[in-house]
C-alpha cells in the first residue's frame, strides 16, 4: 500500500471525494488545500485574508503562500508516516518544491493518482455541486476560469509525473463506489 500519494485532476472530477474516502478507509492523513483555504477565509484568519481575493476570483494563490502551509503540515507529526495531498501541487514550481521538501525528509512520493473524465461529465458535476453546496467560487464564470487555470498551470504536471514513472490514471466515470474500486486497484497494482 503506497503511503505518500498526490491526487491530480481537473476541477469537478471528484478527486476530493475520492481523497476523503481513501483517507477515511485507509487512514491516510490528508490535506485538502481548497478546503483549508476556504475554511481560513470563512474564519477570517491572516492566511484567509491573504488568499481571499485569489480564491474568490478562481485564480491560484501564490506558490510561496500555499507551499509554506503544505510544508508545515508535511513536517508535522501527523504526516510523518504517510500522507495524501489533495489540491497540491498545482503548478510545476509547487511540484519542484514538494520534491525538495521530501528530499530534505529523505522521503519520496509513491504515486500520483490522476483522475480523468470527459469534459462534459466534469462540467455537469461542477454545476450540480454549485447548486447543492453553494460554494462561492462555483459560479459559471468562475468554473470556466478554474478550468482555464487548470489547463495552463496544472495540466503540465501530468507529464512531469509521468516522466518520473509516478502517474496512475483513474477513469472517473461511474458512481462514487465504482470509482473508489478503480482507485484501489490502481494503487494496489
Ligand atoms: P477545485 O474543485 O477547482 O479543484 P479546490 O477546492 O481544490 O478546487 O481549490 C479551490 C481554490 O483554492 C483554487 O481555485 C485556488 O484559488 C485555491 N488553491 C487550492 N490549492 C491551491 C494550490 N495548490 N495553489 C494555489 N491555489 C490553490
Amino acid at each position: 500500500m503506497p503511503k505518500r500519494i498526490v491526487v491530480l485532476g481537473p476541477p469537478g472530477v471528484g478527486k476530493g471525494t475520492q481523497a476523503k474516502l481513501l483517507s477515511e478507509r485507509k487512514r491516510i492523513p490528508t490535506i485538502s488545500t481548497g478546503d483549508l483555504l476556504r475554511k481560513s477565509i470563512a474564519d477570517g484568519t491572516p492566511l484567509g485574508n491573504t488568499v481571499k481575493e485569489y480564491v474568490e476570483s478562481g485564480k491560484l494563490v501564490p506558490d510561496a503562500v500555499i507551499t509554506e502551509v503544505v510544508e508545515e503540515w508535511l513536517d508535522s507529526e501527523e504526516a510523518k508516516e504517510g500522507f495524501l495531498l489533495d489540491g497540491f501541487p498545482r503548478t510545476i514550481a509547487q511540484a519542484e518544491s514538494l520534491e525538495q521538501i521530501l528530499n530534505r525528509q529523505s522521503q519520496k512520493l509513491d504515486c500520483v493518482l490522476y483522475f480523468i473524465a470527459p469534459l462534459d461529465v466534469v462540467k455537469e458535476r461542477l454545476f450540480n455541486r454549485a447548486k447543492i453546496e453553494g460554494r462561492s467560487d462555483d459560479t459559471p464564470e468562475l468554473i470556466e476560469k478554474r478550468f482555464s487555470v487548470y489547463r495552463q498551470q496544472t495540466e503540465p504536471l501530468v507529464e512531469f509525473y509521468r516522466s518520473r514513472g509516478l502517474l496512475l490514471e483513474v477513469d472517473c466515470t461511474g458512481s462514487i463506489e465504482e470509482v473508489y474500486e478503480k482507485v484501489k486497484s490502481a494503487i494496489c497494482s
